[in-house]
């Protein structure tokens, strides 16, 4: 989706003060050092590991903001791009930066020894930073503890009329479905796809939260949702409710794991800033960035050494599908298409 002109025309006038100051400070001071970044993150989620990797190296991080249109603006801007590093969420919008040849290979002993080998490109052109869990939520009120185990259960005929989910060309969902291609192989997975779709409550719609709003008003019993959507819920006054009337199931813990997807960031291929946004990687891919930077937004770090805190301990211990990221982005399309042939969405 391309931006609104005010969006643009914002992005633009943010930009072009980042570059003048930028400008400025290089001829007052010929050894500054910084890095350049265009975020779909948040400010609040990542600023305060720039704040703390600043006052480290002493490398300044000049962050631009937006929700849309960061690959267009990457692909207009070409070998002008003043952006080093893009931080995006979810294996699809990166595979997609990727895909569109705007991102780098790096290489990077330090980087490798912080993040799995499956939340990384093999190729170094993508890396996660946090990691979110794809769960099944049940209602309290109506479904048993262990009723539900598996996203293999949401396809059994027991659920009929009783499931919610957002829309199946969702990139969450997405990769949830390509993963079970992993898994079982297209025409299983395809059969279970068609099940889990003659089971839903309604048509797929809203986002994460609508799912667990449904189950409170008695719409469905059973949700998908990601896990950092609990937090956001039970901090919430007008959602909390919609936190109360659901369990968590952590999907899978008999045999492959969880469904993990990440958040995550890529070198421009025309970064201007090379060595600095190395610096800026290997720092985030480092231990106390990752505990910072997992704990903001109720996100696990990448890390699985890295130990939880708070809400996230409260919710325990739990086995993650190491499926490689990299095959689920490779079986996007397919997936994306099959959900068609289901006719998930009609
Ligand atoms: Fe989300």
């Amino acid at each position: 989706m391309k931006p609104k002109p005010s969006m643009r025309a914002i992005f633009s006038a943010i930009l072009l003060t980042a570059a003048l100051t930028a400008g400025a400070t290089a001829a007052a001071n010929a050894a500054d050092r910084e890095v350049n970044v265009y975020s779909y993150r948040q400010p609040f989620l990542i600023e305060p590991m720039f704040d703390a990797f600043t006052a480290e190296t002493g490398i300044k991080v000049n962050a631009v903001y937006a929700k849309t249109g960061m690959l267009e603006r990457l692909q207009n801007e070409g070998r002008n791009s003043p952006a080093d590093l893009v931080f995006t969420v979810d294996i699809g919008r990166l595979s997609d930066i990727q895909n569109a040849g705007l991102t780098q290979p790096v290489e990077s002993a330090a980087i490798n020894r912080g993040i799995p080998a499956g939340m990384r490109d093999p190729h170094g052109h993508w890396f996660g930073l946090t990691a979110r869990a794809r769960i099944i939520v049940t209602s309290k009120a109506r479904v048993r503890p262990g009723e539900i185990g598996s996203y293999e259960d949401l396809a059994d005929a027991k659920w009929k009329g009783r499931v919610c989910t957002r829309s199946g060309k969702h990139p969450y969902n997405v990769a949830l479905f390509a993963s079970m291609m992993h898994s079982h192989g297209d025409a299983a997975a395809q059969e279970w796809l068609a099940g889990l779709k003659s089971n839903l409550a309604r048509r797929p719609q809203g986002n994460d939260r609508a799912q667990a709003r449904a189950i409170a008003e008695g719409v469905c019993d059973v949700g998908v949702i990601n896990h950092y959507y609990l937090y956001q819920m039970a901090t919430s006054d007008k959602q909390k409710a919609w936190f109360e009337a659901i369990d968590v199931v952590f999907p899978n813990q008999a045999d492959r794991g969880t469904h993990m997807n990440i958040s995550g960031m890529a070198m421009t291929r025309h970064a201007p800033n090379p060595d600095e946004a190395l610096a800026l990687m290997e720092f985030l891919a480092g231990d106390r960035a990752q505990e910072m930077y997992a704990e903001v937004n109720g996100e696990y770090p990448v890390n699985p050494r890295i130990g939880v805190s708070g809400y996230l301990e409260s919710l325990g211990d739990f086995k993650r599908d190491t499926l490689d990221l990299a095959r689920v982005a490779a079986n996007r399309g397919a997936a994306s298409k099959m959900a068609d042939r289901v006719g998930y969405n009609d």
